[in-house]
């Protein structure tokens, strides 16, 4: 019997180096990474998050051009790209219980047709989906026909809040105080924790940033153990190389030195009460 393909699905908050471990992941030859499928119909019809590069995949090709992501459609049976309408998952609130229920039904059923297409397409046995949603991860898993499995990664606190103002700020959007931004970082743990109780233990793969950087050939060849791809060198630099992923972090276009950045140290330093708070709520979990 051929043996059932494995899903990695990274789930955490953002600025917390997803894009960097699924760029890592992906230099396997047994691995692909197609970045965020959540965002794929936003990225087909060009609405939502992603208009910094005009929504383009990876590749700089838009999702209605790309070579790689038209085998997919393909292998679909789909002609039109744009009859992909929706790929997110979102939790059901009361007000439109039932069809929000059937949206994700539909939802979850075509990302499976995707994953199975990307798998037809590509000759690799894993896939990276960094889509990073605490309950679109957990709907995939619930009954997934795929070996589906986490990683779940947790960065500090206090960096991921500065690290979100400082962007916030270079959009120029309205400010936003660092303990607001602890807070909502603070309650999005909390959502995966709460996702996470619903997954088996031995499905997921627990990750901190900061240890990825302490030994990062160690955290990779724990990943190769956990997941059963082939050990292999830890890549020196963060960078695209033939891929075509979906969104992602901001910078990625540009080829980066894998190196921990310690830049907020001394921002969250200078602000006592951020960082005393930022620290106890790390400690709770
Ligand atoms: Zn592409």
């Amino acid at each position: 019997m051929e043996e059932r393909k494995t899903i990695i699905y990274i789930m955490s908050n953002e600025r917390s180096g997803s894009t960097l471990i699924e760029n890592i992941l992906s230099k396997s030859s047994q691995i692909v990474s197609v970045g965020e499928t959540y965002l794929l119909s936003g990225y087909i019809h060009k609405i939502g998050p992603g208009s910094t590069w005009d929504w383009n995949c990876s590749c700089g090709d838009s999702l209605l051009e790309c070579d790689f992501w038209n085998k997919v459609y393909r292998k679909l049976n789909i002609l039109n790209p744009l009859d992909i309408t929706n790929t997110k998952i979102v939790y059901p609130k009361w007000k439109n219980k039932d069809k929000q229920k059937s949206d994700n039904f539909r939802a979850v059923s075509l990302m499976n047709q995707i994953y199975n297409a990307v798998f037809e397409t590509t000759n690799c046995n894993i896939l990276v989906d960094s889509s990073k949603k605490p309950f679109h991860g957990k709907s995939l898993y619930k009954n997934s026909p795929f070996n589906f499995k986490f990683i779940y990664l947790k960065r500090d606190l206090r960096a991921v809040s500065i690290s979100k103002q400082k962007w916030w700020k270079r959009y120029g959007r309205e400010h936003i105080s660092l303990l607001s931004f602890l807070k909502s970082n603070y309650k999005h743990r909390l959502k995966c924790w709460l996702m996470l109780k619903k997954v088996r233990k031995e499905d997921i793969f627990y990750l901190k940033y900061e240890d990825f950087f302490v030994s990062p050939q160690k955290a990779l060849d724990d990943m190769s153990n956990f997941f059963g791809f082939d050990a292999f060198e830890m890549p020196k630099f963060m960078e695209l190389n033939n891929d075509h992923t979906i969104a992602g972090t901001l910078n990625r276009f540009k080829k980066r030195e894998i190196k921990y950045d310690n830049r907020w140290h001394d921002i969250s330093k200078k602000r006592p009460l951020f960082n005393f708070l930022g620290y106890m709520l790390n400690k709770i979990g």
